[in-house]
């Protein structure tokens, strides 16, 4: 066994900022090391998701590539089995460092679950095969990757535009170029037509519930958890003690609330992970931070994340069952504020909040019980009522921005949309509105709520400046 340090690269590290910049950190290398001192004081000392695409041998034959998504390696006596391809932009990169470690055949490509950070960079692993002259790898998967995949093909423009604005803080058609996004996007982001790469690695082996594999001796055991998504797999290796997490570890809040993705499972994502602690672990790898060694440690870092989201979900259900309505639930479901301190639990990716309307969601309807919600009037209608009411769109916009001064964006941002909803080709209230949504993204933590913001500022921008 080794302790990764004198196999770990020196060159120096990335990391991954709320607001998507990439910020060089060459604190710690050894990415046990970092994630040991992390757990240990509690403290979020350094950056921790990296994304330089540096390999570590974590174990015996085992090594992990963090990147944009991480990718783990198994080498075993018939070729490699891999965790995830990572993104589009970054398979490229991974595949090279896995090949400075190892130059088997990639026996087996096991997808965590089909988001397009695990799965783009596939056609990368592809490519490296086919040029060494090493037959393609068995692509496993739960069953839902595959509806997934199809799914990300029939809303390609959507989840086009959707990858634009969370990572690069872009509205529609806004007319950044590639190599723009390529740094914004951390390597998740690009110009490209298709959001699912046309040569993304479909899986050649689903299974529903729990199946296991075994390659060159090495056996794993696969299972299926709702969680982030319907089609998350987490392996159990027994002979390392270790789990291959995917993003139902990750060291960030769990993404159980993205604003504009499809339904999340906080309930079933925090079994998954008290099931992952019975078995005893001695070593976790998240599938984007460092990976985690020790019981311990381990037990810490599931038992918080799971406790978490059993938190909002009791509370939320708790004030549904006595007829509250989203908005006093919004108003009223925390979690103590030290637990979101933790290093692997902080708010900076998606929120608290977001997963509240995530859960309202699964358990009610869509409906937040405002009657006049249920079939409202047209946005533009009630913002010029309420504009000639209120004395017109500049009256609005100024107040806005007497509410900013006064520390009130939330507010401020539901003037200045009234005002650009009452006069919408105004390029001096497009002026204005830029500006709160620039002073309410600087505001913020998430990326999540970072991104939109920055793209309703970028969007008004446009419009101000093309006057
Ligand atoms: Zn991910």
């Amino acid at each position: 066994m080794t302790d990764g340090a004198g196999s770990a690269t020196s060159r120096p590290r990335l990391s991954v900022e709320p607001e998507g910049s990439v910020v060089a950190s060459t604190k710690t290398v050894d990415p046990i090391e970092l994630s040991s001192r992390l757990i240990d004081t509690g403290v979020a000392d350094e950056r921790i998701v990296r994304v330089d695409n540096a390999l570590s041998e974590i174990d015996d034959n085992v090594a992990v590539i963090e990147a944009f998504s991480n990718m783990v390696a198994f080498g075993t006596d018939d070729g490699l089995v891999c965790f995830d391809a990572s993104g589009p932009l970054s398979g490229a990169a991974v595949v090279e460092s896995l090949r400075g470690w190892s130059a088997d055949r990639i026996n087996t490509l096991l997808y965590t679950h089909g988001h397009i950070d695990h799965v783009g960079g596939s056609g990368a692993l592809a490519a490296d095969a086919a040029a060494r002259g090493q037959p393609a790898p068995q692509v496993v998967g739960h069953d839902n990757v595959i509806p997934r995949f199809e799914r990300y093909n029939a809303t390609n423009g959507y989840n086009l535009i959707i990858n634009r604005r969370q990572f690069a803080g872009l509205p529609p058609n806004h007319p950044a170029q590639g190599a723009s996004l390529r740094h914004r996007g951390v390597g998740i982001t690009s110009d490209e037509p298709r959001f699912l790469p046309a040569d993304a690695l479909w899986p050649t082996r689903t299974y529903s519930s729990s199946d296991s594999l075994s390659v060159g001796g090495l056996d794993f055991e696969l299972h299926h958890d709702k969680g982030e998504t319907d089609d998350h797999t987490w392996a159990w290796v027994p002979s390392h003690r270790a789990i291959c997490a995917g993003d139902l570890v990750v060291w960030v809040f769990p993404n159980a609330g993205n604003p504009q993705k499809v339904q999340r499972y906080p309930l079933e994502w925090a079994r998954a992970l008290r099931s992952m602690d019975a078995l005893e672990p001695e070593l976790l790898i998240p599938a984007h931070g460092p990976p985690v060694r020790g019981r311990e440690r381990i037990a810490t870092v599931l038992l918080t994340r799971a406790e978490a989201l059993e938190s909002l979900v009791s509370q939320t259900i708790d004030l549904m069952n006595e007829g509250a309505s989203l908005d006093e639930i919004l108003q009223s479901v925390r979690l103590p504020a030290e637990w979101l301190e933790r290093p692997w639990m902080r708010p900076i990716y998606d929120e608290p909040e977001f997963v509240i309307r995530n859960i309202w969601r699964l358990y009610g309807g869509w409906w937040d019980l405002d009657p006049a919600y249920l079939k409202p009037s047209p946005k533009a209608a009630l913002a010029d009522e309420l504009v000639r009411l209120g004395g017109g769109a500049e009256v609005f916009a100024q107040r806005a921005q007497e509410l900013v001064e006064a520390g009130d964006l939330k507010l401020a941002c539901h003037l200045i949309e009234l005002a650009v909803g009452a006069d919408p080709s105004s390029a001096s209230l497009h002026g204005v509105r830029a500006e709160i949504y620039e002073a309410r993204r600087a505001a913020e933590q998430s990326l999540m709520s970072t991104s939109i913001f920055s793209a309703a500022a970028a969007e008004s921008r446009e419009i101000a400046e093309s006057d």
